[in-house]
């Protein structure tokens, strides 16, 4: 375990002589034993022991240390005030912080001073805006199994229902799924891609992706008792909102965690040593006090979604990675170049974040889908409506988050005030959507609750521009509350008088120069220059002697000024009790302040969708019904561009794809760099953005809604990654035998080039066979193979399309237009020459081709591909020349014996060899066969 975490050791034998203080934070360790507790003392947070030279070396913050008689301490600490960036750097390090704050005022005790966390912050858990990604969710995961940890209440039919619930804390959204198939499960999350997640027992880690936090966790709270009973305290009957036993444990589970985030009294270490729950007894928190669940309850949890992985197009981990919807594929990548990038536009955090949800979880049902066409459409068309939505979404804030802060009293008078501007602009926004035709946007317009009463309240209760503090006044507008009014009445009278003081004991004393003014230590006095004191009056008392004057008070002005005080610190608290009740009373509508933000979010990610359809030419596809059988094929793309590619290259060549019940598997073959992955990936992209409700750049589109896209991109294009690159392959292509349907799109993009030519070629045909037969999937299968366009005339439903490429003046021009057929042939070593390959180089390959040719074979050499993969990756070109021999057949032609070549060359291991170590191979092999 980490010495960072858990109770200092260098203090665990002396427990009960620590100071009052140490003693507080040795016990606030063993309680957050997970995380790196941060212990206000004052304006600093500090940290003791072992975890301060943590946070010292990770922080880059001076270690100093503290000493008592107990013993001297390393301490190290950070400004309460400058928290937040310390915080996201230990987030980044890999550890959670639990902060302890203070929580009394040190003036208000006489002994130690209590403290408290408040808040448990982890990956999953921020809340924090400065620490969250605006147009994105940052979601937390709980994974749970049907009766894994007891078995009186596991009475279930199918005990392996693995769940999943997912929340993100700082927007309130609830998500929960289950699935039998573990693979669904992991799809699931990844395509959520929590930051944080909690495995219950029977969850494996495997489940997760890399670079999310796995954090284990009380496992008392995926009993099922205490977990239903957590959902049904938030959302009512679990039964009737849940579908599996596991998701009320995965949902139950995940509330717990999100209570103890924001310091609730189930700490995992405290409930560890909680003798076991009973089952019947729903009660199982009495003992914690009402208090403590009050305040840790998140009321704006306010809807819990269950939904089926069935309901949206599925596209898995690899799938998302390698259509590079979220992330560039290449380390180095830009942002912008990926699918949200391009569609992007949106105004608002809102409608950012609905945008990706949407990106997320494509549509199937076409009525669905349509309703979204149509409103796109709609603005499409409407260039000013459009323009001036986004002008009035942009001037929104982020409603989710700002109610979340709201109901989690984190909210100040800024906050509120914030919420109010927003909730002005909703009329204008509603009026422009009057005129709607589509279904969407009369929605919208109907749902479109400017909150009136609210936006009523914040105008009459809070100032304009009010300040950060919300202890120290100076937040509620007059004429709000009567009371406030009377005590700011009184302190102003007072002042006035003060005021008004000097005239009059001018006018009284006949001394011209006396004045009346302030200290914060002394208060108001009277102050007479030396030369005038003989005529101050009776009733002046004296306060302080200056130089050249003396300064008094008077009975009546001290009177006046306790006035002033007592008026203004009763005016203060008074305050505070009014921004509270307004902010309890705004976060009582926390229900129509989430709807708002959904129907805003909505119109902002339609506006987008428009905006970019306008913007880059894109056409409405047309959907076309189901159908009833598991068969789909019916995908037509005229004039088809990849939307992000075609941003990048100065002149994006449109093409044509065509799918129908006879069409069923495209080979696709053709020299590297002409266009074929780019072709696959623009087709997937295409389907993928039309169900999003998304137009699609093309000329015309047809499509039949898909269940599925998988995609798989050949090992040796994909190097990284500890697993042996071609397992990984089998591994990828093993699930989508098993997993495709009739119903699914399959781009396979040169597989099995990861092990030899014969075994990758034979792979490869057995499992395009596989797909054509067996599965019926819809699928694009590129190859520079071009024996596998052989393929095409055995299989019914398969057809060949190819790229050519051109010569001009002896270089490769590339025209990326597909073609029917099959390639002729490749291009692999005026690409070479292109990318700068040496002369000597490129006419040794010239003569190796020349000398294969004449042996009259057919099957290539895979050597040289892999050689140029790396020039590829590497920033440059590659090649795929037809170079090789055949050596079974060759042995026709005499000569040294061959069959030694072949097995030579079977024995390779190309994912492992430099392009200089290939062709060096290569030219070896040759030399041996013309001996
Ligand atoms: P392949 O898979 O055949 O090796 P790619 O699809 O990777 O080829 O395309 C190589 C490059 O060619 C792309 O990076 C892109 O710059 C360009 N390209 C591909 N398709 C087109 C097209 N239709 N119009 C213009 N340029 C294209
Ligand atoms: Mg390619």
């Amino acid at each position: 375990m980490d010495p960072a975490l858990g109770p200092p050791d260098a203090m665990a034998d002396k427990r009960e002589e620590l100071t009052p203080m140490m003693r507080q934070y040795f016990d606030l360790c063993t309680r957050y034993d997970n995380a790196i507790v941060l212990f206000q003392v004052g304006d600093f947070y500090e940290s003791f022991c072992d975890a301060a030279e943590r946070c010292a070396r990770v922080l880059e913050i001076t270690l100093t240390s503290r000493e008592d008689s107990t013993g001297e301490y390393p301490m190290a600490g950070i400004p309460v005030d400058s928290a937040a960036s310390y915080i996201e750097e230990l987030l980044e390090a890999g550890y959670r912080v639990a902060v302890a704050d203070q929580i009394e005022e040190p003036a208000e005790t006489s002994g130690v001073v209590e403290r408290a966390v408040t808040r448990v912050i982890t990956p999953g858990t921020l809340t924090e805006d400065e620490l969250l990604a605006s147009d994105d969710n940052n979601f937390v995961a709980a994974i749970a199994r049907d009766g894994a940890n007891e078995t009186e209440s596991g009475d279930t039919d199918d005990p392996d229902t693995l769940a999943l619930a997912l929340l993100d804390v700082s927007t309130g959204d609830f998500l929960a799924t289950s699935s039998t198939s573990r693979e669904t499960v992991a799809d699931e999350v990844s395509r959520f891609a929590p930051s944080e997640a909690v495995l219950g027992p029977g969850a494996s880690r495997e489940l997760v992706p890399q670079g999310c936090m796995v954090t284990p966790y009380d496992e008392t709270t995926f009993e099922y008792d205490r977990a239903a009973e957590r959902v049904r305290e938030y959302f009512g009957d679990p039964d009737a909102l849940l579908a599996s036993e596991a998701e009320i444990r995965a949902c139950g589970a995940l509330l717990s965690y999100a209570e103890y985030a924001r310091g609730g009294a189930s700490g995992p270490s405290e409930s560890e040593s909680e003798s076991d729950t009973d089952g019947d007894d729903t009660d199982t928190d009495a003992d914690a006090t009402a208090a403590e669940i009050d305040s840790t309850r998140l009321e704006y949890l306010t809807h819990l979604r269950r939904y089926d992985p069935r309901e949206y197009l599925l596209l898995d981990a690899v799938a998302l990675r390698s259509l590079e919807l979220f992330e560039p594929r290449t380390v180095h990548g830009r942002e912008e170049a990926t699918l949200v990038g391009v569609l992007d536009e949106t105004a608002s955090a809102l409608g950012g974040r609905k945008l990706r949800d949407w990106l997320r979880r494509p549509l199937l049902e076409p009525a669905e889908i349509e309703a979204r066409h149509d409103a796109v459409e709609e603005l499409t068309r409407a260039v000013q409506t459009r323009e001036r939505l986004h002008d009035q979404l942009s001037g929104i804030y982020d409603l989710e988050r700002l109610i979340g802060r709201i109901s989690r009293e984190r909210a100040n008078a800024r906050d509120l005030r914030s919420l109010q501007n927003t909730l002005a602009l909703v009329p204008d926004v509603r009026d422009l959507l009057a005129d709607a035709e589509s279904d969407r946007l009369q929605e919208l317009y109907d749902t479109l609750d400017p909150l009136a009463d609210v936006r009523e309240l914040l105008e009459r209760s809070i100032v304009e521009d009010p300040p950060v503090e919300i202890t120290e006044g100076g937040i509620i507008a007059e004429g709000y509350d009567d009371d406030l009014d009377r005590l700011r009445e009184t302190a102003r009278d007072g002042k006035q008088w003060i005021d008004d003081l000097e005239d009059r004991e001018r006018e009284r004393t006949g001394i011209g120069s006396l004045k009346v003014g302030y200290t914060s230590v002394h208060g108001y006095y009277i102050e007479v220059t030396n030369p005038n004191l003989e005529a101050v009056p009776e009733n002046y008392e004296r306060r302080q002697t200056l130089k050249n004057s003396e300064r008094f008070v008077t009975p009546e002005l001290r009177e006046r000024e306790d006035e002033i005080v007592r008026a203004e610190g009763r005016a203060d608290e008074r305050e505070y009790d009014i921004f509270c009740e307004v902010r309890r009373q705004v976060a009582d509508e926390v229900e129509r302040v989430q709807a708002l933000a959904e129907a805003l979010a909505t119109l902002d990610a339609l506006v987008s969708l428009a905006t970019v359809a306008a913007q880059y030419d894109y056409c409405r596809p047309e959907i076309l019904e189901r159908g009833l059988e598991r068969q789909c094929h019916d995908l037509a793309i005229e004039g088809g561009r990849h939307p992000v590619v075609e941003r990048t290259q100065e002149s994006f060549v449109p093409n044509d794809a065509r799918f129908d019940e006879d069409r069923r598997l495209a080979v696709i073959t053709g020299p590297n760099m002409s266009g074929k992955s780019t072709y696959m990936r623009q087709v997937a992209l295409i389907v993928l953005m039309a169900q999003v409700g998304s137009f699609v750049p093309a000329r015309s589109a047809t499509i039949a809604p898909l269940d599925r896209i998988f995609t798989r991109v050949g090992a040796s294009d994909d190097i990284a990654g500890g697993r042996s690159t071609f397992m990984v392959e089998m591994d990828e292509l093993a699930t989508i035998l098993r997993e495709a349907d009739g119903r699914s799109l399959v781009l396979l993009d040169e597989v099995g080039r990861g092990t030899s030519t014969a075994d990758g070629l034979a792979i490869a045909q057995a499992i395009a066979e596989h797909l054509h037969d067996e599965v019926g999937a819809t699928t694009l299968f590129a190859t520079h193979h071009h024996p596998l366009t052989e393929l095409a005339d055995d299989l019914e439903r398969a057809f060949t399309l190819h790229f050519e490429a051109g010569q001009e003046e002896g270089e490769v021009v590339f025209h990326h237009e597909i073609e029917p057929g099959a390639a002729e042939g490749s291009y692999g070593i005026e690409v070479a020459t292109a990318a700068g390959v040496p002369d000597d180089v490129v006419e040794r390959s010239r003569e190796l081709v020349a000398v294969n040719a004449a042996t009259e074979v057919d099957v290539e050499v895979e050597a040289e591909d892999a050689a140029f993969d790396d020039l590829e990756s590497s920033g440059t070109v590659e090649t795929g020349a037809g170079v090789g021999t055949r050596a079974e057949t060759a042995t026709a032609d005499g000569g040294d014996d061959p069959t030694d070549v072949a097995a030579e060359l079977r024995a390779l291991d190309l994912a492992h060899l430099t392009p200089v170590e290939a062709l060096t191979e290569l030219d070896r092999l040759k030399r041996l066969l013309e001996k």
